[in-house]
């Protein structure tokens, strides 16, 4: 039994599938710089929850010397440190250029 052989696991409700995407935004207060993780996709899920993620960083009220990029879609890598995982830019214009709620 390898505990390293665990999949990760899409965040979403009730979806089992292994995660493949990260979906992070980059924090800083000016001093000190991290990724700070939304949530952990499978493909079917990530449209969801990268607009959830988005949602939930338009409402983060921040303090004076803080910033919050918005929220960017990275391959998840296993072994692979944040500042390496690879950003998926195609991926976050495609799903900011399809508005679901509207025709
Ligand atoms: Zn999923």
């Amino acid at each position: 039994m390898a505990l390293s052989g665990y999949p990760v696991l899409c965040y979403a409700a009730g979806c089992h599938s292994p995660a493949v995407y990260k979906v992070a935004a980059r924090w800083s207060d000016g001093i000190t710089h991290e990724l700070k993780t939304y949530y952990l996709a499978c493909a079917a899920c990530l449209p969801t929850l990268f607009a959830a993620a988005c949602a939930k960083r338009n409402a983060c009220r921040l303090a004076a010397d803080e910033t919050l990029d918005v929220p960017g879609i990275y391959e998840l890598a296993r072994g692979t440190r944040d500042r390496e995982l690879r950003r998926r830019l195609d991926l976050e214009a495609q799903l900011h250029s399809t508005p679901r709620d509207s025709s």
